[in-house]
């Protein structure tokens, strides 16, 4: 890595902007995955390895919006009028039938999405018309244009319609559709390894004595992970004991990116940092000035020239959640040859008073609701950063900046969606 990037670990701890902008300018750096083609079922989630042109003009014929009469547009300027219906045009319309030519004082009748014939400028709805054998009534006057999409007004032949390292959702897939794409190029799904850490973490298979607690941070991850298009690897859970802990992290680094969790606080058994240090770690940052996720560390590891970016996300599970989200995500988009997408933010009124204490930027779980003309946000109650409970009941997170103690009732905050 380059200039910008420089480690933290005795000086004051970056703020959350800092720590984004640090993770943010190394993903710029990073070399995306090779590319496949694959079948457009299997492409969602994953970044486009290619643009997508237009194969023809979109619409490829004038196309009626309406069902209707097509009409010159002229011949309704006032209402009442009465045309002559000479024919019918539906969608999918063999080509004979539309060519079809209205003339003055003529109209057809016409389909939604079928093609607008020579002559016609204009369709008027049918709920606008009454029909008397071939004769029609127009009952409202219609400007040209009116209800019908010019040839090529949507997107010429040629033209990008979306643009390379656009992730492939539900639009793109239409698209890819609409230009006869059934197989795209798309980027292979980063490998990311997730290590669970933790002396009292358990397989979810397992039984848990009274003192442990089952591990859900892998499977949190793992979801995290596939959602923004990488292949989950979850490794066994590490005791807090150097050489196990040494030895799954070699493994861990053999992936595209390796996250692990826990073991990146102050306790004597928190040996993430120390481990890492051993393989001669570059760190970026040992901590940022966040609630939850303080603890959260980003570096590299370098062997046989092949670089490995690493997270230490602190094993409470909502700060492990918070922590993929604010810091990980940009760095797997960029391995999956996406964009940088910017976080989810938006603004929402608070339901009631919160006091906190200043100093950190906290994201904490709270509940969206109300309506489109007045969107509410409550916070919930929680009992810190263990408490995966609260978090399941959240769908957004409130945005608390370092330099806020209160926020009053009705007043508008930032929240990051979920
Ligand atoms: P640590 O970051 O290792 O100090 O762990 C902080 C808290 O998170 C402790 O209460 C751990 O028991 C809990 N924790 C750590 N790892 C996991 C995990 N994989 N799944 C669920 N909870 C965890
Ligand atoms: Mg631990």
């Amino acid at each position: 890595m380059s200039a910008p990037l420089t480690t933290t670990k005795h000086s004051v701890l970056p703020s959350f902007e800092e720590a984004r902008r640090i993770v943010e300018t190394y993903a710029a750096s990073l070399i995306p995955t090779r590319r496949d083609k694959v079948s457009l079922l299997d492409a969602a989630g994953l970044a486009l390895g290619e643009e997508l042109r237009a194969d023809r003009d979109f619409p490829p014929f004038p196309r009626a919006t309406r069902d209707g009469f097509a009409v010159r547009a002229a011949d309704v300027a006032s209402a009442p009028a009465r045309l002559k219906c000479i024919g019918e045009i539906r969608a999918g319309a063999a080509s004979d039938q539309s060519r079809i030519t209205v003339g003055k004082g003529e109209c057809v009748e016409i389909m939604t999405g079928a093609p607008v014939p020579v002559g016609a400028d204009a369709v008027v709805m049918v709920e606008h018309t009454e029909r008397s054998g071939d004769v029609i009534s127009v009952q409202r006057t219609a400007s040209s244009a009116e209800n019908v999409v010019a040839a090529g007004a949507e997107a010429r032949q040629g033209d990008v319609m979306v643009r390379r390292g656009t992730r492939v959702n539900h639009v793109v897939a239409a698209v890819a559709a609409a230009i006869g794409r059934p197989e795209v190029f798309v980027h292979r799904r980063p490998r990311v390894a997730i290590l669970a850490t933790g002396d009292e973490v358990i397989d979810v298979n397992l039984t848990p004595g009274p003192n442990e607690i089952r591990n859900s941070n892998s499977y949190s991850l793992a979801a995290q992970v596939y959602a923004a298009g990488g292949e989950p690897m979850i490794l066994p859970v590490a005791r807090d004991e150097p050489d196990e802990l040494a030895l799954l992290l070699r493994k861990g680094l053999e992936a595209d990116l390796l996250l692990i969790t826990g073991g990146v606080s102050m306790g004597k058994y928190d040996l993430v940092e120390q481990v890492l240090a051993s393989f001669e770690a570059k760190m970026f940052f040992t901590g940022a000035q966040i609630q939850p996720g303080r603890p959260v560390v980003f570096g590299e590891v370098e062997a046989e020239g092949d670089k490995t970016p690493f997270f230490g996300l602190p094993g409470n599970p909502v700060s492990t959640m918070v922590t993929f989200a604010l810091f990980a995500r940009p760095v797997l988009d960029a391995l999956a040859g996406a964009r940088p997408a910017p976080l989810p933010f938006a603004q929402a009124l608070l339901q009631s008073e919160i006091t906190t204490k200043p100093g950190l930027t906290r994201f904490l779980p709270a509940a969206l609701g109300g309506n489109r003309h007045r969107p509410e946000v409550e916070l919930l109650r929680w009992q810190g950063s263990g408490d995966l409970m609260a978090a399941a009941r959240a769908n957004c997170y409130i945005v608390v900046p370092p330099d806020r103690e209160r926020f009053a009732a009705g007043e508008a905050v930032t929240i990051l969606m979920i």
